[in-house]
């Protein structure tokens, strides 16, 4: 879940963030003895039972599945995406906005939709100015968003307005958006830093194609009123088989449903099979604590902040992971622990750390961070390569293990 503030999750009446409200549910779903891996899913088979659900790591077979997989924000396949991506253009406001090379800039953002019109609030924080781009003459954004949109002195609106392409500067930095009007065709350049799409998503269905049905749309089709789907046995939940109401709690009410659905179908079939709780065992530490001048200790394989940082890159003779977080940013919850992990595997030829942006901005400037999570590997004081976003856990292991 990427979002940053939830209002509107019962039981929060203070409000949560989205990463605050997934970690506590993982640590309720733990403490009722369910076992969590962080891994991509890459192979599932329903046509056959029992079922198959294969990551890199591991191969598991059940007679039951939820399929909760969620659904992925669209792209608008501009001729400069691939050059800009995460150098001015992010799928992510939340968890790219609060980046030092946007703070103080005008942004924009496309889209008029919910997403788009929360994104664009949530920019001001940060941003000198918003425009947002919407391609129709009105926004299809609740009317609660679209209030907060048109009270906003530092949002403006431009309709009837298509976004064409990103312009930059001549040291190759993103400098603007070239816009045109829908109605007229004219075509002009809007200064902006950053460009942050908001305009839908598409659900991560994929790995089900041709195996269940799935809607034009890609949405898993569920008998109406339940979680059941084409295939025995195989249920869905949340965003991935909801493209009307796609809100946190309308998929965790799903979710719930599909468990007891789980539960009822295993039953009248005879195969259930009841696993009774170990005693918790104390949760292993993932990081040191925020390493202090005095308490640095290179022998440690894990740090945090930019203490560590500069003294790792002058004195490690390892490769260095350096791990940019923002507080506020899902994908980096997700990523932390599976980086974490590959570098518990090459403990003895790894140096890890953490920089949180905003603990550090001047590190993140220096480094040029334009979005987390964002992962930068070093050598001997050598920068070896980038990985922007959250890569299968895989890339990273490979990664580490050809140039430890
Ligand atoms: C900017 C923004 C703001 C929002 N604000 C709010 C709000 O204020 N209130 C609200 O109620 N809702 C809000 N939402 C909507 C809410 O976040 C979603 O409705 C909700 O998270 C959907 O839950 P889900 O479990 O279906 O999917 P997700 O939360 O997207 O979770 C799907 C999970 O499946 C994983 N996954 C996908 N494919 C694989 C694979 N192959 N292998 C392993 N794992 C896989 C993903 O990594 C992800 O962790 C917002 C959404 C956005 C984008």
């Amino acid at each position: 879940m990427t979002t940053t503030d939830v209002e509107n999750f019962p039981g929060f009446p203070d409000g949560i963030t989205g990463p605050d409200l997934m970690d506590r549910m993982r640590r309720q779903a733990e403490r009722w003895g369910a076992e969590l891996y962080q891994e991509d899913v890459e192979f599932v088979d329903v046509k056959n039972a029992p079922f198959t659900v294969q990551s890199s790591e591991r191969k598991v077979r059940c007679h039951s599945i939820i399929f909760a997989t969620g659904a992925t924000a669209n792209r608008l396949r501009i001729p400069g995406e691939d050059e800009f991506w995460s150098r001015g253009i992010s799928a992510c406001a939340i968890c790219d906005g609060a980046s030092p090379l946007f703070k103080g800039q005008v942004l924009a953002v496309v889209g008029g939709g919910d997403t788009a019109t929360e994104e664009a609030i949530y920019l001001t924080k940060y941003a000198r100015h918003v425009h947002l781009l919407v391609r129709r003459d009105h926004l299809k954004a609740s009317k609660a968003m679209q209030d907060r949109v048109f009270n906003n002195p530092n949002i403006t609106v431009h309709f009837n307005t298509e976004t064409v392409d990103v312009v930059s500067n001549p040291k190759g930095q993103m400098s603007g958006i070239l816009v045109r009007r829908v109605d007229t065709q004219k075509e002009s350049v809007l200064e902006a830093k950053g460009l942050f799409y908001g305009i839908g998503h598409s659900p991560n269905s994929q790995l089900l194609e041709g195996q269940i049905k799935l809607d034009s749309s890609g949405y898993i089709l569920a008998e109406k009123g339940t979680t059941k789907t084409s295939v025995e046995g195989v249920f869905a939940a949340g965003d991935v088989q909801d493209h009307e109401w796609r809100q946190a709690i309308t998929a965790a009410g799903s979710g719930c449903v599909a468990a007891l659905s789980v539960e009822r179908y295993l039953t009248s079939n005879n195969l259930l099979v009841e696993f009774h709780q170990k005693p918790t065992e104390e949760v292993k530490k993932d990081l040191t604590d925020r390493d202090v001048q005095e308490g640095f200790d290179i022998t440690l394989p894990k740090h945090k902040g930019q203490y560590a940082l500069r003294k790792l890159y002058h004195e490690s003779p390892r490769l260095l992971c350096v791990l940019y977080t923002s507080p506020t940013c899902g994908p980096c919850r997700t990523l932390k622990p599976i980086i974490t992990k590959v570098v518990d595997e090459f403990e003895h030829d790894v140096h890890f750390v953490e920089i949180d942006i905003t603990e550090d901005p001047e590190i993140a400037e220096a480094a040029e961070i334009m979005g987390t999570p964002c992962v930068h590997f070093f050598k001997n004081k050598e920068m070896l390569k980038t990985l922007s976003g959250v890569k299968m856990k895989r890339e990273y292991r490979e990664f580490i293990e050809a140039n430890k």
